[in-house]
């Protein structure tokens, strides 16, 4: 019998140097105060719960590397699992020193995330950045010193102004550092941000569809030539090297979320955490749950949820093995919708899997929304 995999542990630290202009992730500007009674806090969550062992942690935010290093030695004594196969942590170039890499190998971490963003220093200004591709640069390489030989970077894509050759230069230049991971996130537009509201008072325009599909080809084109494995829409890894932790997300699996905002899901209930610092300051150091709502989505719901994400991957999903999980026989629902999205070139079968094809990546909306929940 195969052993049911051990859950992810994902820790969500809420502290940022600055807020940059196009972000909705919680986090608040650095409060030396805070970040203490947050370590401790996450600390009591974790022991809080009776899930204990976990095969891959990612320490994400908000800006990690922001905490100074007493606290974060006690974040990560206090969540490493000697068991865990990746263990990531999210730095921003700024305020990645050698004392914290130092740290991290300490400590066992042997994945490292950096936020580049862009290598243009106009476009980090106009992103809300705070480093330069200089600092980007150093921090990268001391990483190297370091020994550090699983790191993804971070770009962001379909910016206004943003044209194609210009993306080009930004993914030559991020090939010279040879990372093992590269994600290129397209900008959403997120409600309550400043980006946000410069779209609303008409100071920025949207990237049109086309443009961004014209990126999306570019960038399959530009890092597979390069012998990266494009294995999720966003997200691209030299063979080996994919997130495993995020692969957990698009697999549907099992993870545990600590902190305030971070979400959970554990053997089929899904529960979220209070989304303010404050908030969650207030009931952990009370000995109260951090929780603000949960709920045990439906098999069928589960099934759903579970093709959509599967989907985003180029691995795709496999039918039966869908069916023995669910218990809902894939073919006889979904059969009509599979052979359609094959004649229109968006999924193809591959043995026993339907995979997404470059096409269905980019109309991945498209495809879900075939996917009617029954
Ligand atoms: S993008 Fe990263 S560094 Fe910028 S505010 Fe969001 S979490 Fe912080």
């Amino acid at each position: 019998m195969i052993s049911k995999p051990n859950p992810g542990l994902y820790v969500h630290v809420p502290f940022c140097r600055k807020k940059c202009n196009y972000c909705s992730f919680y986090s608040i500007e650095l409060d030396g105060d805070k970040t203490g009674r947050f370590v401790e806090a996450v600390n009591r969550e974790l022991s809080s719960h009776n899930v204990k062992h976990f095969d891959t942690l990612h320490v994400g935010g908000g800006t990690p590397s922001v905490l100074d290093s007493d606290k974060l030695k006690s974040l990560l004594s206090c969540c490493i699992d000697g068991g865990c196969r990746e263990k990531t942590i999210e730095a921003n170039p700024e305020s990645l020193t050698d004392e914290k890499l130092k740290i991290f190998e300490d400590y066992g971490i042997n994945r490292l995330s950096i936020g580049l963003q862009s290598t243009e220093n106009a476009e980090l200004k106009f992103l809300g950045r705070i480093h330069s591709y200089e600092d980007f640069k150093e921090a990268f390489f001391m990483s190297r010193e370091f020994g550090f030989e699983n790191i993804n970077i971070d770009l962001i894509c379909g910016f206004e102004g943003q044209t194609i050759e210009g993306w080009r230069e930004n993914l030559y230049k991020t090939l010279e550092f040879n990372p093992e991971h590269i994600s290129c996130y397209c900008l959403g537009i997120e409600k309550g941000t400043p980006y946000d509201k410069c779209v609303k008072d008409g100071k920025i325009s949207v990237l049109s569809e086309d443009l961004a599909a014209g990126i999306f080809l570019e960038t399959d084109k530009i890092l597979t030539r390069a012998g990266y494995n494009h294995y999720e829409i966003s997200n691209y890894a030299r063979p080996g090297k994919e997130s495993l932790h995020n692969l957990k997300y698009w697999r549907n699996l099992e993870y545990l979320g600590l902190g305030p905002s971070s979400w959970s899901c554990i053997s089929g209930k899904r529960w979220w955490n209070v989304p303010t610092l404050e908030k969650y300051l207030g009931l952990v150091e009370n000995d109260r749950s951090p929780l603000e709502g949960s709920e045990s989505p439906e098999n069928k719901v589960k099934f759903y949820e579970t093709i959509c994400l599967g989907l985003r991957l180029k691995e795709g999903i496999d039918p039966e093995e869908l069916s023995g999980r669910f218990g809902i026989d894939f073919w006889k629902i979904y059969e009509n919708t599979v052979e359609k999205l094959i004649a229109g070139k968006l999924l193809v079968k591959s043995e026993r899997r339907i995979c997404p094809t470059l096409k269905g990546m980019v109309l991945n909306n498209y495809v879900g929304s075939e996917f009617v929940l029954i």
